[in-house]
Order: C-alpha cells, then sequence, then structure tokens
C-alpha cells in the first residue's frame, strides 16, 4: 500500500506546486499536498464502488450491497441481454424453446459469487463481471435452461454410467457450440467463451466461405468438432480443475456407491 501511495502523493505534490502555483513555508506545502493526496484517496474508493466504464464491479463492500448473491440480476441488464440475443438468430431459437416450454422468458436469473452458470430452472451470473461477459455465458447456458425444461438433461439415477457421462459431454458441448454460433451471429470479433478468439481464427483462416454464406449449421458442426477435442485433451472445471468426463464420471460414482 505505502509503495502505491508514495508516487501518488509525489504526483499531487507537484500538481499541488506548479498547478496552484503555491507557495507558503514548507509545513503549509506538507499540509496542502497531504489534502490533495487523501483527496484522491477518496476519489478512488468512490470511483471503486461505481460500476467500472466496463461495468464491473472491484469493491467487494458494494458488490454485496448491489450485488447480492442469490439477488435477482437489474432488469435493465436482464432486458439489455435478452434484448440483445434475441439479435442472434441461434440464441433466438432456444429462447423461442424456453418461452414455449415455460409460458414466459421471466425465468430466474440472480447473482452469483462464483461464475456463471446453469442450475435447475434458472441462470447464476457472476456479480464481478459486466455486460458483454453475461452475454457470452448466457449464450452457452441458456442451452442448459432449455434442456432441463424440455426434460432432455442426463439423468443421473436413471443412466448407465457411460450413458450419462455421452449425455452430459453432449449437452455441454452443444451449449458452447451453440454459443460459438450465437456470438458470431452478433459479429464479435472476440468473447471471453472459452475457445472461441481460436475458433474463428481457424474459421477465418480456412472457412472463410462458411462465414460468408453464412452457413450456420456447418460452422456449429465444426464448432462442436472444436470444442469436443478442447474438452477430451485440455478444458478443465473451473471449480474442480479436472476434466470434465472424470468429473461426471465421479458425479455418477457417487450416485452409485454400489457400481450399478
Ligand atoms: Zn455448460
Amino acid at each position: 500500500m505505502r509503495r502505491h501511495e508514495a508516487p501518488a502523493r509525489e504526483a499531487a505534490a507537484e500538481r499541488t506546486r506548479s498547478g496552484a502555483r503555491v507557495a507558503g513555508t514548507p509545513v503549509q506545502r506538507q499540509i496542502l499536498d497531504l489534502q490533495v493526496a487523501s483527496g484522491n484517496r477518496v476519489t478512488t474508493l468512490m470511483l471503486q464502488r461505481e460500476p467500472g466504464p466496463d461495468g464491473t464491479i472491484t469493491d467487494q463492500d458494494e458488490l454485496v450491497k448491489s450485488r447480492p448473491v442469490g439477488g435477482a440480476v437489474d432488469k435493465e441488464y436482464r432486458d439489455q441481454i435478452i434484448k440483445t440475443l434475441l439479435t442472434a438468430e441461434r440464441s433466438t431459437t432456444i429462447l423461442e424453446a424456453i418461452r414455449k416450454l415455460r409460458g414466459d422468458l421471466d425465468f430466474p436469473l440472480i447473482w452469483s459469487a462464483r461464475g456463471n452458470f446453469h442450475s435447475g430452472s434458472g441462470i447464476s451470473l457472476d456479480r464481478s463481471k459486466n455486460v458483454p461477459t453475461w452475454l457470452a455465458s448466457m449464450a452457452h447456458e441458456l442451452e442448459h435452461l432449455r434442456a432441463h425444461l424440455a426434460g432432455a438433461s442426463a439423468n443421473v439415477t436413471t443412466m448407465g454410467r457411460e450413458e450419462y457421462v455421452a449425455a452430459q459431454m453432449t449437452e455441454e458441448i452443444g451449449a458452447h457450440a451453440a454459443a460459438y454460433v450465437a456470438q458470431l451471429q452478433l459479429g464479435k470479433a472476440t468473447s471471453s467463451s472459452a475457445g472461441y478468439n481460436e475458433f474463428v481464427g481457424l474459421l477465418k483462416k480456412d472457412h472463410s466461405d462458411l462465414l460468408d454464406g453464412k452457413a450456420w449449421a456447418t460452422i456449429e458442426g465444426l464448432a462442436k468438432d472444436f470444442v469436443e477435442k478442447k474438452y477430451k485433451t485440455t478444458w478443465t472445471g473451473s471449480a474442480t480443475g479436472k476434466n470434465y468426463y472424470d468429473k461426471w464420471r465421479e458425479v455418477w460414482d457417487a450416485a452409485h456407491p454400489t457400481g450399478k
């Protein structure tokens, strides 16, 4: 802390001396310098309590106050995210399916302190992030929500071990590929979605004809292949640090202590 304050104090003193052209005794100057420096600290604190220019909040107290875990995501954010996703053909298909299954689009959307994820009938958004990040995550999590509402999710009770793992991963890969396509349709050159930037780079290099021709179904197929390879070889769960296939095997094993 001290190390960061020292240069700021010097800079403030500089401004006071040159900007306001303050004369006076060394003590008077010192007091003025201190006033400027403490003013800067208060300003910094105030800025941390407001969302930054990119919409993120870094101040923990402010996060607890304005984005409480389990609290509903602000309507303005919710509306902005859904309105934008409804301009992407791929997400529109998913949202319309959800609307049909539920009767509306008023599914629970709540703040989380541990990332973006789907659970049961709702979706949780990382309260420390911002609209572009939430948009990227929602494009993925909405497909999980749709599958859940349609009763198409993997069932750990009724399915066999490998059948269960395959069903979980098919849904996961499908959700991620759908999110890629939705974001391509939104014209996103880059995204916080895992692997998106690399995939778009490959697509532009090797399959620019598909992009030009908006061959979305073909692109989604390529996205699935790309994502599946990542899940099999590179990507691990953020909470567990484990390979996804192994993670789901463990979930099944925990639900079937006798192995049957
Ligand atoms: Zn997922």
